[in-house]
């Protein structure tokens, strides 16, 4: 029976960012959030989508409430 002989370990894969999937150097600031790694660069760009996607739903949030405010106003208002 020939043996066989073990394959050599791999190295482990480097590190890649989450968001961009660049491999993530040794010298770059870096973030870890719900497991994964981001390049901090990449990690601000994703808290600002998220800001700008939040504040765009506050928006129209906000515009609907006005909507329905000003039809209100408008129905109990006496007519002439
Ligand atoms: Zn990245």
């Amino acid at each position: 029976m020939a043996r066989r002989e073990a394959a050599p370990p791999r190295p482990p894969d480097p590190a890649k960012c989450a968001r961009c999937t660049r491999t993530i150097a040794e010298n770059d600031a870096v973030i870890f959030q719900h497991g994964d790694l981001f390049h901090r660069v990449c990690w601000m760009v994703l808290i600002a989508d998220a800001c700008i996607a939040n504040a765009r739903q506050v928006a129209s949030l906000a515009v609907e409430r006005l909507k329905h405010s000003q039809q209100r106003a408008s129905d109990t208002s006496p007519q002439p």
